[in-house]
């Protein structure tokens, strides 16, 4: 899926170093160096509790951090709120989906676009995943987990996000359904939006994915293009072995 388009002087679009995180006393992250050029889809492995929710979620300001530790297109961002990183343009498909239970599935898009306007619309997000235009108005709830985790990207894609975030948006999902999502990814791609997805499923993640890094216990083990990675170093990255 690669479209590299280096910003100005080789700038990542998203250039992350040094990152930690912290639960209370507990600490999630260790010093976390990465980056994400625009165009590229990323991947990013790990067992549970590997930290890479943390990861995410730091990103996107719900976890507070330094400053400077998060750079976007060149500017510190890593002290920013949640709803100034969606304004910036960054969005996420949260685990486990969140859709609001009380709204209908077109109500849940709509709520998507408040932050950022731009060219998805709910038109655009029923072209890639046409069963909603038969399902717009019925409640999220009715919907199967599949087709909830359809409007959850949609969701986020309303805030025409120039980078976004997935978290283990196969998890729980029949293998047909995660082949229908991941057949979608590369059509988002191509409105120009970057991936990064956290995917406990490392063949699938090597599959769809430039550049992978693989957390484990809050630090990045590897780094790289799947196509350089043996599974011998994948493994070892993986589970320590
Ligand atoms: P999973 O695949 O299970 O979602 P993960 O790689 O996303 O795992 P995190 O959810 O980021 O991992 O968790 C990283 C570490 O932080 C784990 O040890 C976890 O127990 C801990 N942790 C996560 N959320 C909290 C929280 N709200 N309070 C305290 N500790 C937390």
């Amino acid at each position: 899926m690669t479209r590299l388009r280096q910003g100005s002087g080789g700038q990542a679009l998203l250039e992350i170093t040094g990152l930690t995180a912290f639960y209370g006393d507990f600490q999630a992250l260790f010093g976390i160096d990465f980056r994400v050029e625009a165009g590229e889809t990323v991947a990013i492995i790990g067992s549970n509790g590997a930290g890479k929710t943390t990861f995410l979620r730091s990103i996107t300001g719900m976890i507070a951090n330094d400053r400077d530790s998060i750079r976007w297109d060149g500017a510190p961002i890593g002290d920013l709120p949640a709803n100034r990183i969606v304004a910036q343009g960054i969005a996420m498909v949260p685990e486990g989906r969140r859709l609001f239970p009380s709204l209908t599935v077109e109500e849940n898009l709509r709520i998507g676009a408040y932050a950022r306007s731009g060219e998805w619309t709910v038109e655009r997000v029923i072209d890639l995943f046409p069963f909603i235009a038969e399902r717009r108005r019925a409640p999220a709830t009715a919907l199967s987990g599949g087709q909830q985790q359809m409007v959850a990207i949609g969701r986020a894609l309303m805030s025409n996000p120039r980078l976004l975030l997935c978290d283990e948006i196969s998890l729980g999902l029949a293998p047909t359904i995660i082949k229908s999502i991941y057949d979608a990814l590369p059509r988002i791609c191509e409105g120009g939006t970057t991936l990064l997805i956290v995917e406990q499923d490392i063949r699938q993640a090597m599959q769809m994915s430039d550049r992978v890094y693989c957390l484990q216990e809050g630090r990045v083990t590897l780094e790289g293009r799947p196509a350089d990675l043996t599974h011998d170093q994948i493994r070892e990255a993986y589970f320590g072995m």
